[in-house]
Formats: C-alpha cells, structure tokens, sequence
C-alpha cells in the first residue's frame, strides 16, 4: 500500500488562556515551518479560542479544530458547538469520541457514529477517537471494544465518507498517565484497526489511523516508525512548543 502521510495534532483539552496561546501558536507557526513538508500538523483548541486561532494560525501550514462537535446542527441545545460555527473560524478538524467525552459525559458509541458524520457532511475532517480500558485490556477485550467502538461508525458511513475520517487509537490507561503503550502493542491494535478499515474499501483502509496516550519526545519516533502508526494526537506534550516541536521532527 502507499506512503501515508504523517499527521500530529495536538489536543489542549481545557487549557490554556489569551496570552499562553498566543506565546504557544506563534512558536507552533514557527516551528512547523522548519518541518519536511511531508508532515501534517494541527491543534483542537478550546472552542472560545477559535477567533484567536484563526488569526494566528490561518493562512500557515498549520491546521486547527475543534475538541467536540454537536450531532444537530442548530437548535435547542445549550452549551453545544455546532460544525458550522467551527467552520465560520476557519476550523478544518473536529475531535469526536474522546475517552474523556465517552466517559464524563456519557458519549454513546452511536452518538459518536452520529457527530462523525455529522462532521463530514459539514465538510470538517473528524478525528475519531477509540481505546479500551485497562480493564478491557487485561480481560483480554481489546479487539472486541476497539472493533465495536468503529464498527458504530462506519455502520453510519457510506464508504466514500469513511475514506475520509481520521481515527485515533488512545488506550484509556495510557491517556495522561505517562504510561505509553508500547510500539509493540499499538502496532497490534492498528494492524487490526488497518483490517477492519480496509473491510469497508480499499480506500477505508488507507485513513490516517494516529496513536494518542502519553505520546512525548521520548517515545514518538519509535511509535511513529511503525507500519500502522501514521502519526499520534498529542494531549500534555502538546502545551510545550519544545516538546510538540521534537514531537512532529520525530514524524518526519
Ligand atoms: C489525549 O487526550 O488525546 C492524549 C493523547 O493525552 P496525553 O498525550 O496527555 O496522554
């Protein structure tokens, strides 16, 4: 199969403020430009900050997006952030599916399907995100969990659609903890992921598939250099340019 890409995308979860982005975006800017052109790179930053984003970050190789997206796209929905509005700031990516959303806020695997494709029609490249538990993985449930969390997905998507999203595979315990999964062990669940993809089309099978869980400068090149790994979505590193910077030169 073909040379993919590689991709780093960062995830703020719910950090930062005015000044700190703006310190963090102009060294991102800055330091992507020194990058091979080969590799992707972006950041899903709080939605208030999108304006702000957009003036620093529009018109540079550097995408952005956003960390959720609502399955309607207007309405009676306090709090929500519809695709549209992301895209009104110039916005390219929408995270769905996060661990932390699935589990603080009780995300269903069908609500997830339903905001990925609610992403696409909106015309945002959504970045679903899958893992298991560590009680899942010492069950001996991973492939089961993983399979099923993408299977609500592409059960929603024409293949055509499904061709363009982007998946995560962010073991739960590696999430924030300093416990990397091993190369090893994510090249397993991507492999499997990569199968189960190119089941629904040749083309399915070619979509970025990213690791994401504790991803730092120490670990990335080892992970990246993996057949199934075309990238990572970074958390905690990715609020320290010199840590995202060494990050993205570990994808090139
Ligand atoms: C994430 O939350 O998407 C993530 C990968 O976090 P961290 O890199 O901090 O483990």
């Amino acid at each position: 199969s073909r040379q993919r890409a590689k991709r780093v995308i960062g995830n703020w979860k719910m950090h930062g403020r005015l000044a700190e982005n703006e310190a963090l975006l102009r060294s991102v800017v800055k330091d992507a430009a020194s990058l091979s052109g080969g590799v992707h790179v972006g950041v899903c930053v709080p939605s208030p900050y999108l304006a702000q984003v957009q003036a620093l970050l529009g018109g540079t190789r550097v995408g952005y997006g956003v960390q959720d997206i609502s399955a309607h796209t207007h309405g009676a929905y306090t709090g929500e952030v519809a695709a549209e509005m992301a895209i009104d700031f110039g916005a390219t990516l929408a995270i769905v599916g996060h661990s932390e959303r699935r589990a603080y806020h009780r995300e269903s695997a069908e609500l997830v399907a339903t905001k990925t494709r609610r992403a696409l029609q909106a015309g945002l490249t959504p970045i679903v995100c899958i893992g298991e538990t560590l009680e899942e993985r010492e069950a001996g449930a991973t492939e089961a969990v993983v399979g099923a969390q993408l299977d609500a997905v592409l059960a929603l998507l024409s293949a055509d659609e499904a061709a363009r999203i982007v998946v995560a595979y962010e073991p739960v315990w590696a999430i924030g903890t300093g416990l990397s999964a091993t190369s090893a062990q994510a090249q397993a669940v991507h492999a499997f992921l990569r199968a189960r993809l190119a089941a629904k089309g040749a083309a399915v099978g070619d979509v970025p598939l990213l690791y994401g869980g504790s991803v730092k400068p120490e670990n990335a090149e080892e992970l990246f250099r993996q057949k199934d790994i075309d990238g990572g979505l970074i958390g905690g590193a990715s609020l320290k340019s010199k840590d995202f910077l060494a990050i993205c030169e570990a994808a090139q």
